[in-house]
């Protein structure tokens, strides 16, 4: 029987088969239901750690060690192979892939699902903490071929009698790296003890350090090793800026660099939790859409934040190096290294979440004068061109601001709420630029009558010298603690001016109520007042507001009651 084509017909099915042919993926020699699989998820071209793995593990059973950063596409480099080998009419436990964080755990298995997609037969569960472990005992009943797993949720597994890893053919590793640097490594050795000799291990990791060779050397026989976007390899579409700024500066200047990139979508980088709280409840009493991540909040409230970021209901996430881990978002517009990494890996790591899915991303850096050297050995390390910029003068920031609302204007459109079109006023008398400016003076308002009388940063004093002194200075009084900071004057900027407030620690006053505190006794005033300082002693509180807002805060603080207590605040000599 002859079938006839028509014409538009042919030029469709010639386009799938160059199509096809195009798909590089072919040459992997994958089963067609994997190519289709990748194809649906428009993977064009097997990424370089794909290229380099996939033809390994289809063909050689020696151990792999693969070095390669997230993103770079290891989850399909390791699943796909495996996926094409796993027996699909055995329903025991073929494949174990462990990885650091919960999240991670649902990207992997959301990943091998769609990969999987035309293969029924296949089956993976996740296990992690924080969720239900009697839902996941009861997944397991499905019996899985595959289990995606975080090490302490798969322990409890294992001494519970619901997994038996006595038969898989694969471990995964993933971020080996980040697993031993939260703490996993017993568990991890537990873990490996419960699996046959004769199974294929696979590691992939970010980094090199004594941990993981260590680990490889224990756990890994003779591996082979794979290397791909080396560690230093630097995304190019990436731009490196640095701003010193000196210590007590520091948040001001976070300001200044987030409104003069207006429209960002931007993760700020701290070393530790507290920072991390301090510098998001400084951004968010600024009235800014941002929130803060890290290891002190509970897996719901980390889950919570996380969601705000995704849905862009926050635009700007401060998070440690380790709570930034299982976020997975391609759109960061910018990196903001509020302290700088010791490691300059790490500093390659954070800088490498924007700029990706071929956007151009824009790294800054805010450090310290002291921390010169440092910086010197990331450029040098890395290989990084980072450029010296000056935080950005009112002016600046104004003009940015302007470029952004046009730039909005342009790029996003949507009708939020429905309006008559007879309320718009005539209004013919305007030129289009005069009517520009009025919008503009009346959405900036507020950003205008901020950075007004404002001082230039970069015209700060940064000498490297003076500058360890007065952190050293800062550090002296903190060390000595209250009663000498009552006698000795201390050196306030010179708009500032300094208060003492009769509670402290022992009344349980935090940062965050001290501003809070601050806010209601100005909320009176037409613009919102400039905190600088706040130290909080025990049993007081010394804390910096601009001066014209002396006389309210003198006025209204005594009025106020905190859990009770009256409060009184008094210009600190
Ligand atoms: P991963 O490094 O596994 O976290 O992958 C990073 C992102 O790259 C994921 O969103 C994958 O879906 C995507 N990806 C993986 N392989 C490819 C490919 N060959 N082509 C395009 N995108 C890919």
């Amino acid at each position: 029987m002859v079938v006839k084509i028509g014409k538009s017909r042919k030029i469709i099915i010639f386009a799938k088969i160059l199509q096809y042919l195009m798909n590089l993926f072919s040459e992997t020699n994958l089963s067609p239901e994997l190519l289709k699989a990748v194809g649906e998820l428009g993977f064009e071209s097997p990424t370089e750690i794909q290229k380099q793995t996939i033809p390994f593990i289809s063909s050689d059973i020696r151990d792999l060690i693969a070095l390669a950063q997230t993103g770079t596409g290891k989850t399909a480099a390791f699943s796909l192979p495996i996926l094409d080998m796993i027996d699909d009419k055995s329903r025991v436990i073929q494949l174990l892939v462990l990885c650091p964080t919960r999240e991670l755990c649902l990207q992997i298995s959301k990943d091998i699902a769609n990969y999987s997609k035309f293969l029924p037969k296949i089956k993976s569960v996740a296990v992690y903490g924080g969720s239900s472990i009697t839902d996941q005992i009861r997944k397991l009943r499905e019996k899985p071929q595959i289990i995606v797993g975080t090490p302490g949720r798969v322990i409890d597994l294992i001494n519970r009698k619901a997994l038996d890893f006595s038969k898989i053919n694969w471990l995964v590793l993933d971020e080996a790296d980040e697993m031993l640097s939260m703490g996993f490594k017993d568990d991890l050795e537990t873990i490996l003890s419960e699996t046959p000799d004769t199974k294929q291990t696979l590691l992939f990791s970010a980094t090199m350090n004594k941990e993981v060779e260590r680990i490889s050397k224990n756990y890994l026989t003779n591996p082979h090793r794979i290397s791909v976007g080396s560690i230093n390899e630097v995304k190019k579409n990436i731009s490196h800026e640095y701003y010193v700024v000196n210590y007590r500066q520091k948040k001001e200047a976070l300001k200044r660099l987030i409104d003069a990139n207006p429209n960002q979508y931007s993760i700020i980088f701290c070393r530790t939790r507290m920072e991390t709280q301090d510098v998001a409840d400084f951004l968010m009493q600024n009235g800014y859409a941002a929130d803060a991540l890290h290891g002190d909040l509970s897996q719901a409230q980390r889950d919570t934040v996380m969601k705000k970021f995704r849905l862009k209901n926050i635009d700007i996430l401060v998070a440690t190096d380790v709570a930034a881990r299982g976020l997975d978002v391609d759109s960061l517009t910018h990196v903001v290294h509020y302290s700088l990494p010791d490691d300059p890996e790490v500093f390659v790591h954070r800088s490498g979440r924007t700029g990706r899915a071929g956007k151009d991303g824009i790294s800054m850096a805010l450090i310290k004068p002291e921390e010169t050297r440092k910086l010197k050995q990331i450029k040098s390390q890395t290989k990084i061109e980072i450029k010296e910029n000056k935080i950005p003068k009112g002016e600046d920031i104004i003009k940015a601001q302007v470029k952004g609302v046009f730039e909005k204007l342009f790029t996003e459109h949507e009708d939020f709420f429905e309006f008559d079109d007879c309320l718009i006023p005539d209004l013919s008398e305007f030129s289009k630029e005069e009517l520009a400016h009025r919008l503009l003076q009346l959405q900036l308002r507020e950003l205008a009558l901020y950075y007004q009388h404002r001082n230039d940063l970069s015209e700060q004093k940064l000498h490297r010298e003076e500058d360890i002194k007065e952190s050293r200075r800062e550090r002296g009084r903190r060390d000595r603690g209250g009663d000498r900071r009552m006698r000795k004057s201390r050196n306030t900027s010179s708009n500032m001016v300094r208060f003492f407030f009769n509670l402290g620690k022992k009344d349980k006053l935090k940062k965050t109520d001290m501003l809070d505190i601050i806010n209601k006794a100005t909320k009176k005033a037409k613009k919102r007042p400039d905190i600088g300082d706040i130290e909080i002693l025990d049993k007081f509180t010394f804390f910096e507001v601009e001066k014209p807002f002396r006389q309210e805060i003198l006025n209204n603080i005594s009025s106020m009651k905190f859990k009770g207590k009256e409060m009184r605040a008094e210009v600190a000599n």
